[in-house]
C-alpha cells in the first residue's frame, strides 16, 4: 500500500505517518527529515538547502524528485511478494512532505509507473490556519530520531527526553520561527494546494479532520485505509 499524507505544515503528518509505519508495516518517507539529516551531516546537499529551509521556502523540485526516486527504489519500499494489497503489513510507503508541487506530483506518477506501482490513497489532513500557528509555535523535535512533541498537546513522559530513542536533545526547529512559518504557510497555499485538484480528479483524494485529537485522526485515517 502506497500513501501520501498531505496538509499544511503543523497538520500532524509526521505524527500520523509514524503511527502508520508501526501499525501497517509501511515505511515513512519524510523529505523534511531527509533534508534535515543532510544539513546536520554537512553534505553538499545539506549546504545547498540549509538557508532555503530556514527561510521556510521550498527546495528545488529537481533535488526533491531525485531524492525520492532514489529512496523508493530501495527494497524496503516494495510490497513483499505475495502480500495481499491493502492488508495490514502489506508493505509499501507513506510519503510525508512529498509531493509539494505539481511537477513533483507528476514526477511521482512517472516513478511509480516505472516501478509498476500505484498510489492507493492520498489523504488530506485539513486544519485551521490559526490553530497551525499555535501548534507549530509549541512544537519541538528530537535531534536524533525526528520524533515530534508539543508543549501543550504531547509532552514526553520525562521532560526533555525523547520517548522513542532516549536522546536528551529536544529542540525547536529553525524553521518553526514565526517569519519562517508565515513563508511555509504561503508556500503551502501557493505551491502545494494546487496539487489537490490533480489528485481529486483521479478519485484518490480523501479528507480527514486534522483538528481532531491525535487518536481520532488515526481512527479516521484507518477508516480510509479500510474502506477506501
Ligand atoms: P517538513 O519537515 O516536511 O515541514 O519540511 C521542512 C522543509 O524542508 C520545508 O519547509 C522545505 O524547505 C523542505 N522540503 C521538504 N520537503 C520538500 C519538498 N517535497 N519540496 C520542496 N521542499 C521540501
Amino acid at each position: 500500500m502506497n500513501l501520501i499524507l498531505l496538509g499544511p505544515p503543523g497538520a500532524g503528518k509526521g505524527t500520523q505517518a509514524k503511527r502508520l509505519e508501526r501499525s501497517h508495516g509501511l515505511v515513512q518517507l519524510a523529505t523534511g527529515d531527509m533534508l534535515r539529516a543532510a544539513v546536520a551531516s554537512g553534505s553538499g546537499l545539506g549546504q545547498r538547502v540549509k538557508a532555503i529551509m530556514e527561510s521556510g521556502r521550498l527546495a528545488p523540485d529537481a533535488i526533491m524528485i531525485e531524492m525520492i526516486a532514489d529512496r523508493i527504489a530501495d527494497p524496503d519500499c516494495a510490497a513483499p511478494a505475495g502480500a495481499a494489497p491493502g492488508s495490514a503489513k502489506s508493505g509499501g510507503f507513506i510519503l510525508d512532505g512529498f509531493p509539494r508541487t505539481v511537477p513533483q506530483a507528476e514526477a511521482l506518477d512517472a516513478m511509480l509507473a516505472q516501478h509498476g506501482r500505484a498510489l492507493d490513497h492520498v489523504i488530506l489532513m485539513e486544519v485551521d490556519e490559526a490553530a497551525l500557528v499555535e501548534r507549530i509555535a509549541g512544537r519541538f523535535t528530537c535531534q536524533n530520531c525526528g520524533a515530534s512533541y508539543h508543549e501543550r498537546f504531547k509532552r514526553p513522559a520525562v521532560d526533555g527526553v525523547c520517548e522513542v530513542c532516549g536522546n536528551a536533545g529536544l529542540v525547536h526547529r529553525a524553521d518553526d520561527r514565526p517569519e519562517a512559518v508565515a513563508t511555509r504557510l504561503a508556500a503551502y497555499r501557493n505551491q502545494t494546494a494546487p496539487i489537490l485538484p490533480y489528485y481529486r480528479a483521479r478519485g484518490v483524494l480523501r479528507t480527514v479532520d486534522g483538528m481532531a485529537d491525535i487518536d481520532d485522526v488515526t481512527r479516521q485515517i484507518n477508516a480510509v485505509l479500510r474502506d477506501g
